[in-house]
C-alpha cells in the first residue's frame, strides 16, 4: 500500500487518543473500520442497474466510541479536510421524528446512517472518526464513513446482520442526508469486500461474484490527481436524469435492459447528448462483464484494453473526465508493462486506476510523476476485506 498512509492500528491509536483527551475517559469500548474502494471498471453503471467491478481498499475509516446512558450524541472527526467544526453535538429524536441534515456537512453522513439504522431506537454515544481514505478523491471516503458508522452502531445495538440491507441503508443515508443520489456500488463493496478479490456486482439483483485478484506479478496502482470533484454539484444528478430519460425513451425500466440495437433504433428520437450518455452506459455494462471474465482467465492484456476503452468512453461519450485525468491515463499507458489505465469514481478529478506488472511499478510512478502537470499521490493497493469490528489494545 502507499508508503505514507497510516495503518488501521495507527488510525485506531489516533482516534483512541483523541477520544480519551476530549472526553477525559478511559479507552473507548468499541472500534470498527470500513474501507474505501476503487472501481476497476463499470463506471456510472450502478445507478443504471448494471454491473460494476470494484475492490475494497486497505485505506479505511475507523470509528471508536462508547455508548452513553442518555440520548445525546457527540461525534468528532480527526480529519482536518472535513472542514470546521470537527465536533458535532445533537440529541437522538425520542419520538420517532427524523434527524434533519444541517451543519457541519460531514456530520450529515453520520446523521443519515442513524436515521436509516435498521434496529432503532439507538442509545446515545460518543465517537471519534479517523480515516486514511482521501476525502473527495473518488475512493469513496463517504461510503467508508457511512459503513464504518453503521458498523459502529451495530456494536452498540445489533441489527439482524443482513449485509446487503446494511449497504442499502448506508446508500439511503447518502441520498437523504448528503443529497447525493449515488448508486449502490460504494456502500456494497465497503460492506462486502473480500481480501484478494474484486467483486462483480449485479446492481439490479444485488448479487456479487468474487473474482480472484491476488496475482503477485500484478499491481493495482491508484494515482490521485489531487484535483477535487464535487459529486453534490449538478453534473452527477444531471447524468442520472439523462440516463433515466434515455431509458424511458427506449421503453425500458433502466438502461440495463437496453441493447445497442435498441439504442440505434431509437437514435432519431433522442437528442445527441442523451444518445451518447446511453451509449456509454450500455457498452460499459457489457465491457464490465467481459472484463470480469478476462480477469478470471488471467487475460490481463484484454482486461487492460477494456479499461482504456472505458476511460475513452467516459471522456468522449459520458464527458465526466478532465484534463488532469486524461493526462494521468496517457502517461501510464506510455510505460511498458502497463496493461490498462482509466479514471475511476464519479469523475471531474479524483483518481485513476492502473493495472500493471509488478516489476514496472517504480518506472511507472517515475514516468507519471514526470509527465503529470500537477502533483500526484500514489497508492499501491491490494483487494482488502470489508467493514469489520476491531479489538482495542
Ligand atoms: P468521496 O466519497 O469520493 O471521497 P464525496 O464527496 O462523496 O467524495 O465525500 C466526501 C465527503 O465525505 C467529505 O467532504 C466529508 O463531508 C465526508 N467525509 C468522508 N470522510 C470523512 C471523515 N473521515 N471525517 C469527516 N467527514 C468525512
Ligand atoms: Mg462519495
Amino acid at each position: 500500500m502507499a508508503g505514507s498512509s497510516p495503518s488501521v492500528s495507527e488510525l485506531v491509536t489516533t482516534a483512541r487518543n483523541l477520544y480519551m483527551q476530549v472526553f477525559r475517559e478511559e479507552s473507548p469500548q468499541v472500534a470498527v473500520c470500513a474501507p474505501g474502494r476503487v472501481n476497476l471498471i463499470g463506471e456510472h453503471t450502478d445507478y443504471n442497474q448494471g454491473f460494476v467491478l470494484p475492490m475494497a481498499l486497505p485505506l479505511v475509516t475507523v470509528v471508536v466510541g462508547s455508548k452513553t446512558s442518555g440520548k445525546d450524541v457527540t461525534v468528532i472527526t480527526a480529519t482536518e479536510d472535513a472542514g470546521e467544526p470537527r465536533r458535532v453535538d445533537f440529541s437522538l429524536p425520542s419520538d420517532g421524528s427524523s434527524l434533519s441534515p444541517g451543519l457541519p456537512c460531514w456530520a450529515n453522513y453520520v446523521k443519515g446512517v442513524i436515521q436509516h439504522y435498521r434496529a432503532p431506537p439507538l442509545p446515545g454515544f460518543r465517537a471519534v472518526v479517523a480515516s486514511s481514505v482521501p476525502l473527495g478523491g473518488g475512493l469513496s471516503s463517504s461510503a467508508s464513513l457511512e459503513v464504518a458508522f453503521y458498523t459502529f452502531l451495530q456494536q452498540l445495538k445489533p441489527d439482524d446482520g443482513d449485509k446487503v440491507s446494511k449497504a442499502v441503508a448506508c446508500q439511503q443515508a447518502e441520498h437523504t442526508h448528503a443529497g447525493v443520489p449515488c448508486g449502490i456500488m460504494d456502500q456494497f463493496v465497503s460492506v462486502l469486500g473480500l481480501e484478494g478479490h474484486a467483486l462483480l456486482i449485479d446492481c439490479r439483483s444485488l448479487e456479487a461474484t468474487p473474482v480472484p485478484l491476488a496475482d503477485p506479478g500484478l499491481v493495482i496502482l491508484i494515482t490521485n490527481s489531487n484535483v477535487r470533484h464535487s459529486l453534490t454539484g449538478s453534473e452527477y444528478p444531471m447524468r442520472r436524469s439523462q440516463c433515466e430519460n434515455a431509458a424511458s425513451a427506449l421503453g425500458k425500466d433502466s438502461l440495463r435492459d437496453a441493447t445497442m440495437k435498441d439504442l440505434e433504433a431509437a437514435k432519431t428520437r433522442l437528442d445527441e447528448v442523451t444518445y451518447r450518455r446511453a451509449r456509454h452506459v450500455i457498452e460499459e455494462i457489457e465491457r464490465t462483464v467481459h472484463a470480469a471474465e478476462a480477469l478470471k482467465r488471467g487475460a490481463y492484456k484484454d482486461f487492460g484494453k477494456l479499461m482504456l476503452e472505458s476511460h475513452n468512453s467516459l471522456r468522449d461519450l459520458y464527458e465526466v473526465s478532465c484534463r488532469e485525468l486524461d493526462e494521468l491515463v496517457s502517461a501510464a499507458m506510455e510505460v511498458e508493462g502497463v496493461f490498462g489505465s482509466r479514471m475511476t469514481g464519479g469523475g471531474f478529478g479524483g483518481c485513476t486506476v492502473t493495472l500493471l506488472m509488478a516489476h514496472t511499478i517504480d518506472k511507472a510512478i517515475l514516468h507519471i510523476q514526470e509527465r503529470y502537470s500537477g502533483s500526484p499521490t500514489f497508492y499501491i493497493t491490494t483487494p482488502s476485506e470489508g467493514a469489520r469490528a476491531l479489538t482495542l489494545p
